[in-house]
């Protein structure tokens, strides 16, 4: 009965991976997805993980039972307090509902399936590019995707004129899809001064925010900073939706921890939409895990390991920010030409490198790197070793 059932093609971020692995080359070097590796190319497990998950092991009175549709109280509560701040007025009020979902990908999922079943715009803005995952999570959602210019080749930096013009043009009430930061697959972030103009056009055509957060203090290294986008639009006492990850700035990927929280104009709203938030979320999965979102959970709630995670996540960060400099540093000795400079300019995790997907081909054929076809790099995957095989690796592309 599944004969006539047709191959699907790899996703074109995770195939990436599939590809490499296939791959005996001693010099690849995997560029695709976004996870963080060391200087020796390892993946990190942050030390404060390994101590949050100790406490959890010694705790004898810890069950396995079911966590709430909802997932851990806990958790919910210091995850909104850390992406809206903790003396956040939308707090204090009772007007934000937070739920723990399945990583960021679930977050987002779960705000598209409420908004199809519950908002009056089924329309969704989404950047052009994005991430790819995007358009499919909106659109299997029930929503209908549309794009905003974003991204301008020329300068490889904001179309912030390109964006004003397409929000501006956006039917009253849309959904717009907002990167909190660290803009992916781009690198590049509107400035406060920006943000601040999006947001003005945005309350003044009740287009409705749905931030993705998914590297919170991945970008600068400060997790106050990362959040200010969406702090912004929380303080002028509006609506909005944010979708938190933990993948990344605790290095939590397979644990799949996040959460979605909905920000809404009273407290009466707020327990309502998770009434319906819990119907949205109960036939899907019935509830989440509880194993992630403890061990968040241990590491929010206490001073000493807040200010220890704050440490490891800046000293990523840091780590990738100084790839940043390296590559730009090999590719000026190569004399590569072109202008390189938005290596350094571009935020968060990622390099939209400009590169093409005949160059990308070309690398990966010649060079063994591996990264997706629009030249997205992630600088996460680099190390002081493997700058130069990259630098030889891009030189030789674009001079071919
Ligand atoms: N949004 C963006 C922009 C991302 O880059 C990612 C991870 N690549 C996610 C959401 C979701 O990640 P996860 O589901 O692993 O939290």
């Amino acid at each position: 009965v599944f004969s006539h059932v047709v191959r699907a093609p790899e996703d074109p971020i995770l195939g990436v991976t599939v590809a490499y692995n296939k791959d005996p080359s001693p010099v690849k070097l995997n560029l695709g997805v976004g996870a963080y590796r060391t200087e020796e190319g390892k993946p990190l497990v942050l030390n404060v993980v390994r101590k949050a998950e100790q406490q959890l092991v010694n705790d004898r009175s810890r069950v396995k039972e079911y966590l709430p549709i909802v997932g851990l109280a806990e958790f919910n509560k210091l995850s909104a307090k850390l992406i809206f701040g903790a003396d956040s007025p939308a707090i204090q009020s009772n007007r934000v509902t937070t739920v723990q979902c399945l990583s960021g990908t679930g977050s987002l999922r779960v705000g598209g399936e409420f908004l199809a079943r519950h908002y009056h715009q089924q329309i969704i803005y989404i950047p052009l590019p994005t991430w790819g995952n995007h358009p499919k999570v909106f659109t299997l959602a029930g929503l209908s995707v549309k794009t905003y210019r974003y991204y301008d080749p020329a300068t490889r930096g904001l179309d912030f004129k390109g964006l004003m013009e397409d929000l501006g043009s956006a039917p009253s009430g849309a959904v717009v899809l907002l990167h909190a930061c660290a803009h992916n697959p781009t690198g590049v972030d509107p400035s406060l001064q920006q943000w601040e103009q999006i947001r003005q056009l945005m309350r003044s055509k009740k287009l409705l925010p749905f931030f993705d957060s998914a590297y919170q203090g991945f970008a600068s290294g400060s997790l106050d900073k990362d959040a200010q986008s969406v702090r912004i639009f929380v303080a002028d006492g509006g609506e909005c939706l944010v979708a938190q990850s933990y993948a990344k700035n605790m290095g939590l990927y397979g644990e799949r921890v996040g959460a979605l929280s909905i920000v809404c104009k009273t407290a009466d709203v707020a327990g309502k939409v998770e009434s319906q938030l819990k119907l949205v979320i109960r036939p899907m999965y019935s509830n989440p895990p509880i194993h992630g979102a403890s061990i968040v959970a241990a590491i929010l709630r206490d001073r000493n390991l807040y200010n220890e995670w704050t440490i490891e996540l800046k000293a990523m960060a840091d780590r990738i920010i100084s790839m940043r400099h390296q590559l730009s540093d090999a590719l000026r000795a190569r004399g590569t030409p072109g202008d390189w400079s938005h290596i350094i300019k571009q935020i968060g995790m990622f390099t939209f490198t400009g590169l093409n997907a005949k160059q990308v081909a070309f690398m990966t054929k010649e060079y063994h790197i591996y990264m997706t076809a629009d030249g997205r790099i992630s600088m996460a995957g680099l190390s002081s070793r493997t700058v130069p095989h990259l630098a030889d690796a891009i030189h030789a592309a674009v001079t071919r």
